[in-house]
């Protein structure tokens, strides 16, 4: 399956993928530059297509939201073309402290990739800021700002990008729509927290992580609110079967039924949960 290329602004182009898979944003300066935001090494073919469908000339900055390896596996790819990859210290840290097993692990169902691209490896971001920065390509203003709350909320690295021209704004894996989130790597409670934040925030067009797009501020304030209900609710059945008071099935069925029950990459449910229950207490 390819992921679906939408344009979301004039300059702005974002690869939605197939199933509630990674989304990717292209956003295009005026002299055919273009800022690529979040790249898998697995679907680097349908990147690539992307790149030329929308007449990109050359790729000035890839950006990484947050350290996830569908988000930043292919840093080696376009660092070897000299393309400067940015990101937060915080995504670069935990790049550092915790990638290399990750991407191990990640890469086992896909050995060829090694063959086809010799040295593939981790590779951390080498344009690295603290709390926020700006990027700028001809007509192009990029807002960074590092929101991952206490230092970790979806991620260790969350980064949102507002597209200042044009009224975008890409929240990274801190928004998911229509799909199951990833958990298990986040602390949900400083996650809450960031997303108040991003209640407040304005723009025209909303590009989440996972999931499709969002059209207007309206829209896109009632996705963040059912993103922060969806955490709080799971959260604090999460809470109550740690404390032995419910049962793991029980979430479980509530979480893939009512208002979550047309959502997307429903496997995520268990191994949230399954997460939770062996892993680290958050
Ligand atoms: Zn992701």
């Amino acid at each position: 399956m390819e992921s679906a290329i939408k344009q979301i602004s004039r300059s702005v182009y974002a690869m939605i993928g197939p199933q509630g898979s990674t989304n990717f944003g292209i956003v295009k300066g005026s002299d055919g530059s273009a800022a690529l935001i979040d790249a898998d090494i697995r679907r680097i073919d349908d990147i690539e297509e992307a790149l030329q469908l929308t007449g990109c000339s050359k790729i000035s900055y890839l950006i990484d939201t947050h350290e996830h390896f569908d988000h930043t596996s292919a840093n080696f790819y376009f660092s070897q073309r000299g393309i400067p990859v940015v990101a937060s210290a915080g995504c670069a840290a935990a790049m550092r402290d915790e990638g290399g097993p990750d991407f191990e692990r990640m890469m086992k169902p896909v050995p060829e990739l090694y063959e086809r691209f010799p040295g593939l490896c981790l590779t951390l971001p080498d344009v690295v800021f603290r709390d926020s920065t700006k990027i700028a390509l001809p007509g192009v203003t990029l807002h960074l700002k590092y929101c991952a709350e206490n230092g970790h909320s979806h991620s260790r690295g969350d980064t949102t990008i507002f597209f200042e021209e044009e009224e975008v704004f890409i929240a990274g894996d801190l928004l998911y729509t229509e799909v199951h989130p990833v958990t298990f790597f986040g602390n949900i409670p400083n996650w809450l927290t960031a997303l108040k934040s991003l209640l407040k925030s304005h723009y025209k067009q909303l590009l989440p992580g996972h999931g499709p797009a969002v059209e207007g501020e309206q829209a896109g304030k009632a996705y963040f609110k059912k993103m922060y209900d969806y955490l709080e609710d799971f959260h604090g059945r999460l809470v109550e079967v740690k404390a032995g008071r419910q049962n793991a099935e029980d979430v479980a069925r509530h979480m893939l039924s009512g208002t979550y029950a047309s959502f997307g990459k429903t496997r995520m449910v268990q191994r949230n949960i399954n997460h939770f229950l062996t892993g680290r207490w958050f």
